[in-house]
């Protein structure tokens, strides 16, 4: 790992030589927008801005969804022998690699993340995303059923044609990889709008997709807003499918566009409120509160499985609640550059105001402050929140219920495992779950009684390429990662020959 210094000098060098990527990329090269737009970029940390990036609208996606589905029907990616596309896409996994700083740094100046959790996470995961799609690509065997004899009924798998990805912001690096790692190793053709408030490490993937031999088409970037760009890619006739991954609020308008054009497959991952429940038979208490800070400080709260519903059995709770605000001091708010930092500036101030709403109506609505409050905005300083808890939280309370996005943290106790369940499940999402507890019974038996697309126990979080990452309710419909990801992203044809 680098130092700060070294960190703070390759970011100088980054910025000063202008080397970040601010125009689309559509057909193989870097283009402005058709409409000559920009929108800034902006350092969270510093409030700095970073590029002025291309505004796309309707017209660009039109030119992208054209080159891509001429990439498509021209059969260069989509019938390419597996095995060479394979090679295409390890030796992408190779290039990213080799820019593994560069890209790191981009997503941490971009979105404020840690830059320790970039290095150590997000670059890794992105490219063990590719190298393990790209590996199933000679592996997608078809099926012959036992059907009469006089027949021979041939399953196939084929690619969809054009896939629209929509991403957010809060993984900018690797919510990109999971979906278009699958969906181009599936053999489609690709037009990806990533969020506005993060586009930069997308862009720059893009170019070195390119260098590794993918061909010109076949990955497409349109930087830009929702209800521009994102809902013109979303109501496109020649899109077949589109990938989302946002808040469910979008997820909802998504279904919508789908239905009013060509009802056009629609995956959603979309938002959470996860619950974490310690029981009392909890063995490590330690490292549950450890876990318990982890799962909603890191990544400054941002992340969609947050476990922000905290439920700890109540003869526990002392202990238990000592050991959390020891933790949780640990997330003191700094320099995301900086190796140490393990909390880094909200996404921008929007977000900021949102975390600050909901730490108000949380005291308004009766709940108890342990740690943090409102942030000490001050501007030009960066976006910067603090860890906060909450106790004497119920389920009734808004900010119990909605999704923050941030470091906030609602407390409550339960009695019973019956009540811990009820509670967990009384929420409009089901992302992710955690469980601690010693009890190998009560683990199997609260797991499968919990409304949630992932549950961890004696853990958070964890969880590499090999097994699928989605949700259930208004957390989405989707699956990313593993053979569930890539299943997505291919039609099933069934042909018939009479012998
Ligand atoms: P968002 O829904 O505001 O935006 C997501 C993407 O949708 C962005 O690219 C945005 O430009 C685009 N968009 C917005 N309005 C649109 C419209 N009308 N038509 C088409 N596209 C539109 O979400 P966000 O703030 O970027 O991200 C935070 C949300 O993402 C949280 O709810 C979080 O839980 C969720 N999330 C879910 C997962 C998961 O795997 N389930 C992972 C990460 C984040």
């Amino acid at each position: 790992m680098k130092t700060y210094q070294e960190w703070l000098s390759l970011r100088d060098e980054l910025v000063s030589q202008d080397r970040l990527p601010h125009m689309a990329y559509i057909n193989g090269a870097y283009v402005p927008a058709v409409n000559g737009e920009t929108f800034d970029c902006i350092n969270p940390t510093d409030e700095s801005l970073l590029a002025k990036v291309a505004s796309c609208d309707e017209d660009d996606v039109n030119v992208a969804v054209e080159a891509a589905k001429n990439a498509f029907k021209s059969g260069v990616w989509s019938t390419m022998a597996p095995g060479k596309r394979k090679r295409i896409l390890q030796k992408w996994a190779d290039l990213l690699e080799a820019h593994e700083d560069e890209l790191a740094l981009i997503d941490t100046l971009d979105m404020g993340k840690s830059i320790n959790e970039m290095v150590n996470i997000d670059v890794p995961d992105s490219i063990d995303a590719l190298r393990w799609s790209a590996e199933c690509i000679d592996k997608l065997y078809g099926e012959i059923a036992p059907t009469d004899p006089k027949n021979l009924a041939l399953i196939t798998r084929e690619p969809l044609g054009v896939v629209a990805t929509i991403t957010p912001w809060n993984y900018p690096l690797m919510m990109v990889m999971w979906k278009i790692s699958s969906a181009l190793a599936a053999g489609n053709c690709v037009v990806l709008k990533p969020s506005e408030k993060s586009p930069l490490s997308a862009l720059r993937i893009a170019q070195l997709a390119t260098q590794a031999g993918l061909p010109d088409g076949v990955f497409n970037v349109l930087p830009g807003f929702g209800h521009t760009a994102g809902k013109a890619l979303a109501l496109h006739m020649d899109v077949t499918t589109l990938a989302f991954t946002g808040s469910s609020r979008v997820a909802g308008l998504l279904m919508q566009y789908a239905g009013q054009s060509n009802m056009k497959r629609v995956w959603l991952e979309a938002g959470g409120k996860s619950p974490c429940i310690v029981f009392s038979d909890c063995k490590d208490i330690e490292a549950a509160a450890e876990g318990a800070a982890s799962a909603i400080f890191t990544n400054q709260g941002e992340v969609c499985i947050a476990c922000s519903r905290l439920y700890v059995h109540d003869s526990i709770k002392d202990e238990f609640m000592t050991a959390l605000l020891r933790a949780a001091k640990t997330y003191q708010p700094g320099d995301p550059l900086n190796p140490d930092t393990k909390m880094g500036p909200m996404v921008d101030k929007a977000q900021l105001e949102t975390v600050t709403r909901y730490i108000q109506s949380a005291k308004e609505e009766g709940a108890n402050l342990l740690l943090g409050g409102e942030p000490d905005y001050q501007e030009g300083n960066g976006f910067f929140a603090k860890p906060t808890i909450f106790d004497q939280a119920n389920n009734g309370m808004t900010f119990v219920q909605e999704e923050i996005f941030g470091p906030v943290l609602a407390v409550q106790t339960f009695e019973t495992e019956e009540e811990a369940i009820a509670l967990a499940n009384d929420s409009q999402y089901g992302l992710g779950a955690a469980i601690w507890t010693a009890d190998l019974s009560r683990a199997h038996r609260v797991s499968r009684l919990l409304e949630s697309g992932m549950v961890w126990v004696n853990t958070w979080g964890d969880g590499d390429t090999t097994v699928p990452f989605g949700g259930v309710k208004a957390s989405g419909n989707g699956r990313d990662k593993s053979w569930h990801a890539l299943e997505k992203y291919t039609e099933v044809k069934y042909t018939c020959i009479r012998l």
